[in-house]
């Protein structure tokens, strides 16, 4: 049975712009609208849960969430990710990961 489509969660449309449906209360419109609260879905539970330890679950922002919003690079994603986790996890270790990760950075910045 199909229930009366009311309102898109992810985009406000209300109606459809494709197959659409719902993920237990939460309306989507179109498959590009699952995809995006599949997405979220995912992103949420794996903030939820760390493979060893939890250096980072207790930040504010997370690293990766911070990269991915400010679309940051390979390089500069793990100058992040280093320098947010040194005091918990690495320690000094991570600072020269992080500085290693920099130098590749300006090294190919430099040559462009
Ligand atoms: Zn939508």
């Amino acid at each position: 049975m199909i229930k009366e489509f009311i309102k898109c969660s992810v985009c406000g449309s209300e109606t459809p712009n494709g197959p659409f449906g719902t993920i237990g209360d939460t309306w989507f419109c179109s498959v590009e609208c699952f995809g995006i609260l599949e997405n979220e879905k995912d992103v949420q539970a794996a903030n939820e849960t760390q493979v060893g330890g939890n250096h980072y679950k207790d930040q504010t922002i997370q690293p990766w969430d911070y990269i991915i919003s400010n679309k940051l690079g390979f390089l500069e994603g793990n100058i992040v990710k280093y320098v947010s986790r040194w005091r918990n996890k690495g320690g000094v270790e991570d600072l020269k990961k992080a500085e290693h990760y920099l130098k590749k950075l300006i090294e190919t910045e430099e040559k462009c």
